[in-house]
């Protein structure tokens, strides 16, 4: 037992003699660019703004991403939100703008860390995942591989990066931001981790739409921080290629609630879960085309629907009927497919329920 918490010790102070903010020298839009980020060499009670070298892309240049950091004056918790980590998903990059435009780190304690844009490559194409150049192109889902692997692909290699030398040490609560994938709508909705109870807490202090108690998805930012012991949930503000102004709002609002329940910032909490009245479910089904086609969606999100409800019409290009679909249970509509043009296995219908089970308890 002494010689693993000596050792511990040890460990500890090796890794907080190297971890110290690591500016390459270069500035990119006027911004300088860092390897490393260290939180605690930044002097105190002001913002800053870098750009975090990532993985290096085919034409041996870097990927960047635009990091902000609010260093309170005085010693607290340490928050970290991400945007675009899916390259269509952009509310979150407005909510974070707009909570550091009221951040004030002469009255903050702890720290806020923000990247916004975590996935450039697939930003740039307007789509979900990370570009892969080689073999005639590509592609990965960005939130699924991660810790990463430092010797992996460019994808893997970028998320490790970010994992160890971005946000290792820096964040102490975390909040990832998505929306539905493109042709998809969510309303404002949490993926969150009830077995933890702090997870609990963060995903109640958002006036969401609608809450799913989750057990997590392997490789996902969310479940990477969840089993570090670092509390995250996954945000999901509405639509892709969108600001949607209530959404974000909302959003804002919660991220605030976080700052004020954790004795970050001075104030009053604002609307939670409570307030909004979110539906909070355990499950989830999904309604999904059966052949190609054009399908009408009779439901939208936050509807409530009964079992047997006509939820869905699908149509070839002549109008004829192909499907009718309907509710296998009652529950909320969740998201919706709402491009009609529909292939076999798209989504159609999404909805949230709750499972008695016992076994559903956590979330199924
Ligand atoms: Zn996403």
């Amino acid at each position: 037992m002494y010689k693993v918490a000596t050792l511990a010790l040890l460990l500890t102070s090796v890794f907080s003699a190297q971890a110290e903010t690591i500016y390459t020298g270069d500035k990119i839009n006027g911004y300088p660019v860092i390897k490393k980020l260290d939180v605690n060499d930044l002097e105190a009670g002001k913002h800053y703004r870098f750009m975090f070298q990532g993985a290096s892309n085919g034409i041996g240049q870097n990927w960047y991403v635009p990091i902000l950091v609010a260093k309170g004056a005085k010693s607290g918790p340490k928050l970290g939100l991400q945007a675009a980590i899916h390259g269509d998903e952009l509310n979150g990059v407005r909510v974070i703008q707009q909570v550091f435009e009221k951040l004030e780190p002469a009255k903050l304690s702890g720290t806020v860390v923000a990247a916004v844009g975590a996935n450039p490559s697939g930003m740039l194409v307007n789509n979900r995942h990370w570009q892969f150049a080689m073999d005639s192109g590509s592609s990965v889902d960005f939130n699924r591989i991660w810790p990463g692997k430092e010797k992996g692909n460019s994808a893997q290699q970028h998320a490790w990066l970010m994992w160890n030398n971005l946000w290792a040490g820096n964040v102490t609560l975390f909040v990832d931001m998505h929306t539905q994938s493109t042709g998809n709508d969510f309303p404002l909705f949490i993926y969150a981790d009830y077995r933890n109870p702090q997870v609990k807490k963060m995903a109640e202090l958002f006036p969401a739409d609608q809450i799913k108690k989750d057990l997590g998805e392997k490789g996902s930012v969310e479940t990477t921080f969840v089993e570090h012991n670092i509390p995250a949930i996954t945000l999901e503000v509405g639509k892709p290629k969108l600001y949607q102004t209530d959404l974000i709002a909302r959003s804002v609002t919660g991220v605030n609630n976080i700052l004020i329940e954790q004795g970050m910032i001075a104030g009053k909490l604002g609307r939670t879960a409570k307030e909004q009245q979110t539906y909070i479910g355990n499950s989830m089904n999904s309604i999904r085309a059966e052949v190609g086609g054009f399908a009408e969606i009779l439901v939208k999100t936050g509807d409530s629907v009964q079992k047997g409800q006509k939820v869905a019409i699908q149509r070839n290009a002549f109008g004829d009927v192909l499907r009718e679909y309907y509710a296998p249970n009652a529950g909320k509509v969740l998201s919706i497919g709402d491009d009609p043009m529909r292939e076999s296995n798209a989504l159609l219908v999404r909805i949230l329920f709750n499972d008695p089970s016992a076994k559903c308890a956590d979330g199924c």
